[in-house]
């Protein structure tokens, strides 16, 4: 693939997830302390909503649109049996006029919009024409359309999760992360009054935007911008900037971050394995592949998850956030200290217990270190 098609595809994947934060801003602020009758709760138990349905058609459509349908293939978390059934038409009329409204702003973000209003049948078809099963060879997208809907239906942290697969390796990935600032600083400000002031106001002001962030694999670079949303055009060059991961090697000064659901992860083995390491700092403890983000930002240094038996991880929930860090100048890898392995379908297949995610590589292997060191006590 030359070089030239990718700096498009990754061009057009940021616009698209662009949009997808700007509809899944505008459902979240709706969802917020009503219409729960609009969260559906899927069969492991994990919440889907009008966004996880509308960014997938939205992705579905625009990369169609950009690449030529026969091109793309996705793969992504949702499917559209639940908005199909007799008893889901006002859940269905939500996504469609929420696919439709964002749709139609395309233009603004230098992107061609689908030519006519679409109606029930061409979004049911835009969510399950992704409908890749992934595998070692060709290309495909992964999706993961909201990441964290637990936070996302609380007025939490989510994210917007989309990467390029191509023989395995992940070659680009854009997370877009619309409640995580810009600034570390902001972000305790955020969390506490991002409910308040979005009742009270519209948005305003600069310290409540948040991000998107984007890497291609072997370029040595990875790249930030603030939402579009309510804000003008959209200009990449103007407000992009460069991250980078932390320069702290030692785990003394080191920031963890964990994932904030206790279903999947293990908690008390994070926090032992934090204490035999020296790591003294409180963990940051954010849903989603935030974590991905805080880390390729240099917000914090490390993200252990370990699962618990018979969670599978899935590629979805990884891709976008690995080739970021690693591009920032972060080490990804299972705890094992081998790469995480995207060729084997829609799970991480042979995962060595958990991941392990670090700012660097003296880091990373004080850290896998102590994994071997815990894990015999600990009875995962
Ligand atoms: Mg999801």
């Amino acid at each position: 693939m030359e070089e030239g098609a990718r700096a498009r595809e990754l061009d057009v994947a940021v616009r698209v997830v662009q949009m997808a934060c700007s509809l899944c801003q505008r459902v979240q602020s709706g969802l917020v302390g009503r219409n729960r009758e609009q969260i559906k709760v899927k069969e492991d138990d994990s919440p889907v909503t009008v966004a996880d349905w509308g960014v997938q058609a939205v992705v579905s459509l625009l990369l169609s649109e950009c690449f030529g349908g026969e091109n793309v293939s996705i793969l992504a978390e949702e499917d559209a049996h639940t908005l199909s059934r007799k008893d889901a038409t006002t859940l269905l009329e939500s996504v469609i006029s929420t696919v439709n409204e964002c749709l139609s702003e395309a233009p603004k973000y230098g992107l061609k919009c689908p030519p006519k209003h679409l109606g029930a049948q061409d979004i049911l078809d835009a969510i399950n024409s992704c409908n890749s099963s992934g595998g070692s060879k060709g290309r495909f997208w992964v999706l993961d359309p909201v990441d964290g809907t637990l936070g996302f239906v609380r007025g939490d942290q989510y994210a917007v999760a989309l990467a390029l697969i191509e023989d395995g390796e992940v070659i680009l990935g854009v997370l877009g992360c619309p409640n995580y600032p810009m600034k570390k600083e902001w972000l305790n400000y955020h969390q506490r009054y991002y409910r308040l002031m979005t009742t009270l106001s519209p948005p305003s002001g600069s310290w409540h935007k948040g991000c998107v962030m984007y890497a291609c694999k072997g370029s040595g670079e990875a790249w930030m911008q603030p939402l579009v949303h309510d804000f003008g055009e959209y200009d990449q060059q103007s407000s992009a900037r460069m991250i980078r991961v932390s320069s702290i090697s030692d785990p003394a000064f080191a920031t963890f971050c964990e994932p904030v659901e206790k279903a999947n992860s293990s908690h008390s083995f994070t926090a032992g394995l934090a204490h035999n390491v020296g790591l003294r700092k409180q963990p940051l403890r954010v849903h989603s592949m935030v974590k991905y983000a805080a880390i390729a930002r240099g917000d914090a240094e490390i993200f252990m998850k370990f699962a618990r038996a018979g969670y599978k991880e899935k590629i979805w929930d990884h891709a976008a956030g690995l080739v970021i860090i690693q591009e920032a100048g972060g080490v990804v890898t299972d705890a094992g200290g081998h790469p995480l392995d995207f060729s084997k379908g829609i799970y991480l297949e042979g995962l060595n217990r958990g991941i392990i995610a670090c700012s660097g590589p003296l880091l990373h292997e004080k850290i896998i270190n102590a994994v071997d060191a815990s894990w015999d006590s600990s009875n995962l």
